[in-house]
């Protein structure tokens, strides 16, 4: 039987490797014969997906209700609204993102023009998330269209519903011969990166993020990493307290109860200051949310059970007397209320691991630029927060920290802005996109130097002499 077993398992693995090359010999051919590249065939595909946003809304609020009970703004606001804004980006400013740009030349290949051209690389492979299951996926393949290429989607089986939303309207808008969905878990993503991709972009956790890179190494595949890590905030007792509590709210159990990268992931303060700002936030979040936000219906689930225990039993580490806020939990309806805890210790398991989750530790210092060397102390963070109005202080923050972004006195808003490249540094990543930086992430900047045949300097060729060696 265990024999049989393996056998079964040995021909299920040969029959996804199978089509997985399957999968991408059509899509390389579709690439090869040129089609992809043309505007045309870009700015119909990104009018498809537009479509597939504003058309059906209601089906992808469902999925996202389905899968993270995700309250509805939320779902127009971070998933549906930011993936029709990109393509109507891309495709307003997709003649000017393909159009050559020209370079300057030296005296040394005189006469003579350059030009860079965006060049398209080929098959490219998206693996996405679960959190924003919608925006996630969508956003990076908006790129891989408009910079021209054929592209094959991996969306997370984590999010089942919305991981087979998108395979049926893909299926059903999309150029099938160049776009394409490839739904499942660990073992269909293992076939996928087997094959020979021209980029792999990848949105994740940083541990799976280094599998990507392994395989993306055996065929010197470029990859961008968007991971995760521990973003935090920094308050100065010299803020507005009440907008202050507002946005971290808004960034933090505002944006998919938690479940997000860009969220703050705990919060820096003075020791004077902290009790202030625990009472604004208590205060805040029960107008927002009510006495019981368990039965709040603007804030999401957690995905699943796993995750569930897995901040279960980041919240059951620390000891009941650090909770100053919230605590409320819900098994059977996967649900955890905004959770603050003061002054956990630093070796504790969730200031050492990312939330990603409604728990947000407090820790303190006693002058708030002890927290330079506090964020410094950890792995470079994807993004980072400053609230004050000591302007030296956000400067200082901003020279110091190095992260993925800074936003001063705010949350999560980078994430929308197009105009800005959105990516981590070291453990939180590397690669960026958004509006043009997508574009970019999918083409190859290619070096062209025009010339013609006059000016054919002696002084190049052989037989070499001291007075050549002088030019
Ligand atoms: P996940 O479980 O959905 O995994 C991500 C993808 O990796 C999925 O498509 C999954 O099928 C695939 N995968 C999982 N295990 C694999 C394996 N062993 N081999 C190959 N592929 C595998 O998502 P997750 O990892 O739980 O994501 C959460 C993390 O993502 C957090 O750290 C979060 O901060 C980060 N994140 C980053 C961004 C960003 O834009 N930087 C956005 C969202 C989430």
């Amino acid at each position: 039987f265990v024999a049989a077993l393996g056998f079964l398992k040995w021909y299920l693995e040969i029959m996804a490797a199978d089509a997985a090359g399957v999968v991408v010999k059509e899509l390389r051919s579709t690439y090869t014969s040129g089609r992809t590249k043309s505007y045309e065939w870009r700015v119909s595909q990104l009018d498809a997906l537009l479509r597939i946003a504003t058309r059906h809304e209601r089906e992808i609020v469902e999925a996202l209700r389905s899968d993270l009970n995700k309250p509805e703004i939320e779902a127009f606001s971070h998933e549906i609204s930011a993936v029709a804004t990109s393509c109507r980006l891309a495709i307003k400013e997709l003649h000017r993102w393909m159009a050559p740009e020209k370079a300057k030349t030296s005296i040394l290949s005189f006469p003579s023009s350059a030009e860079i051209i965006a060049e398209p690389l080929g098959v490219v492979l998206v693996i996405s998330t679960w959190n924003y299951p919608f925006m996630l996926s969508l956003d990076p393949v908006v790129g891989a269209i408009a910079a021209g290429n054929a592209v094959v989607l991996k969306p997370s089986e984590v999010a089942p519903a919305m991981s087979a939303t998108l395979a049926k309207l893909l299926g059903q808008y999309m150029d099938a011969s160049a776009v394409k969905v490839v739904e499942g878990a660990a073992p269909e993503t293992t076939m996928l990166l087997e094959q020979k991709w021209d980029k792999i972009f990848y949105t994740g956790s940083s541990k799976v993020g280094r599998i990507i890179l392994a395989a993306a190494a055996k065929h010197l595949t470029p990859v961008v990493l968007e991971l995760g890590g521990k973003c935090p905030a920094v308050v100065d007792p010299n803020t507005n307290l009440k907008v202050t509590a507002r946005r971290i709210i808004a960034g933090k159990w505002g944006c998919n109860n938690g479940q997000t990268c860009v969220s703050p992931d705990y919060v820096i303060t003075t020791k004077d200051y902290a009790s202030k700002l625990i009472e604004a936030l208590s205060r805040e979040l029960e107008v927002l949310y009510g006495k019981n936000p368990l039965e709040s219906k603007d804030l999401s689930s957690i995905i699943n059970s796993d995750h569930f225990d897995r901040l279960m039993k980041l919240l059951n580490d620390v000891s009941s007397e650090k909770i100053v806020h919230g605590g409320q939990c819900d098994r059977a309806n996967l649900k955890i209320g905004p959770t603050i805890m003061l002054d956990v210790a630093g070796d504790s398991v969730i200031m050492k691991e990312e939330v990603f989750g409604p728990l947000l530790p407090i820790i303190t210092v006693d002058k708030i630029r002890e927290s330079f060397s506090v964020i410094n102390g950890k792995e470079k963070p994807l993004a980072a927060y400053v609230f004050s109005n000591d302007k030296n202080l956000t400067e200082d923050f901003i020279r110091s920290i190095s992260a993925g972004s800074i936003t001063t006195n705010d949350t999560a808003l980078q994430f929308a802005e197009r105009g800005l490249p959105f990516g981590g540094v070291g453990e939180s990543g590397m690669g960026a996109y958004h509006g043009k930086f997508s574009f970019d992430a999918f083409s190859h900047r290619k070096a062209v130097l025009r010339r013609g045949f006059r000016c054919d300097v002696a002084a190049r060729y052989p037989p070499y002499n001291a007075n050549k060696q002088r030019l």
